[in-house]
C-alpha cells in the first residue's frame, strides 16, 4: 500500500505562514496593550495621592521625630507625604521639651570651652555675616553662659541679636563698635538681664533696644 504522502511531500507552508501572521498580530497587540497601561499607570502615579491609596490603608509613622526650625512632626513611613502630631516647639532654654530639638546658633559662630570643659563662650563672630546673629543656649550638649571678650568687636553689620538666657556675662568689648546694633531678642525676663555681668566698652550693647522674655526662637 502506498502512502498518500512521501516523507518529501511539502508542509502546507500557505497555513503555517497565515499562522505566522497572527501570531504577530497577536504579539504587537499585546506590546501596545502593554504600552498604553505602562501610561496608564505613568498617569496614574501622577495622581491625587488619595487615590492611590489602598480601601482601608492606615498611614504608619515613624517613632522618632522629624523637625524644622518652627514643629516637629512624626513623619509616615508608608511612602505617603503624611505627618502626624505637628506642632510648634515647646522651647525651654532653646531646647525642645517635646522633641529635643535645639534652637541652633547662626552657622559660623566661634566657640571656646571653659577650662574645666563645662561650658561654652561665644569667641567670635566667625564666618557668620548675618546681620542679625542668633546665640544658642547649647553648643555641643553644653551651655552658652558668655559672649566673650571682644566677640563682636568692630562688626559694623551687626544689627541685632538673640540671646539666650544662659548667657550670664557679656564681657569686655563683645560688642564693642557695633555701630550698627539696635536691637537685643532676649530669652529671659528684665531681672534676668540686669544680672549680666557686663563688661567695659560694650555701649552699642547697653543702649540698644532690649526686648525681653523673646520667645519665638527660644
Ligand atoms: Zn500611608
Ligand atoms: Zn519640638
Amino acid at each position: 500500500m502506498q502512502h498518500a504522502f512521501s516523507v518529501d511531500t511539502p508542509r502546507p507552508r500557505g497555513i503555517e505562514t497565515r499562522r505566522k501572521k497572527y501570531e504577530k498580530k497577536l504579539l504587537s497587540a499585546l506590546f501596545a496593550l502593554a504600552a498604553v497601561s505602562g501610561l496608564a499607570f505613568a498617569f496614574s502615579a501622577c495622581a491625587p495621592q488619595d487615590e492611590l491609596q489602598p480601601e482601608g490603608h492606615t498611614h504608619e509613622f515613624a517613632d522618632a521625630w522629624s523637625a524644622d526650625s518652627e514643629n516637629h512632626w512624626h513623619a509616615a513611613v508608608c511612602g505617603h507625604d503624611e505627618n502626624d502630631g505637628l506642632a510648634a516647639h515647646v522651647l525651654e532654654n532653646g531646647v525642645c521639651t517635646v522633641c529635643g530639638y535645639t534652637v541652633e546658633g547662626t552657622a559660623g559662630l566661634e566657640y571656646a570651652l571653659s577650662d574645666d570643659g563645662s561650658r561654652y563662650t561665644v569667641s567670635g563672630i566667625g564666618t557668620a555675616t548675618a546681620a542679625n546673629i542668633t546665640v544658642p543656649s547649647i553648643h555641643n550638649d553644653l551651655p552658652v553662659e558668655a559672649i566673650g571678650e571682644s566677640a563682636f568687636e568692630g562688626c559694623t553689620s551687626l544689627k541685632s541679636v538673640i540671646l539666650p538666657d544662659s548667657i550670664t556675662a557679656v564681657d569686655k568689648d563683645a560688642f564693642g563698635g557695633c555701630s550698627s546694633l539696635e536691637t537685643v531678642y532676649y530669652a529671659g525676663g528684665k531681672e534676668d538681664f540686669e544680672k549680666i555681668d557686663i563688661g567695659i566698652n560694650n555701649s552699642n550693647f547697653e543702649t540698644a533696644e532690649i526686648i525681653f522674655d523673646y520667645r519665638p526662637q527660644f
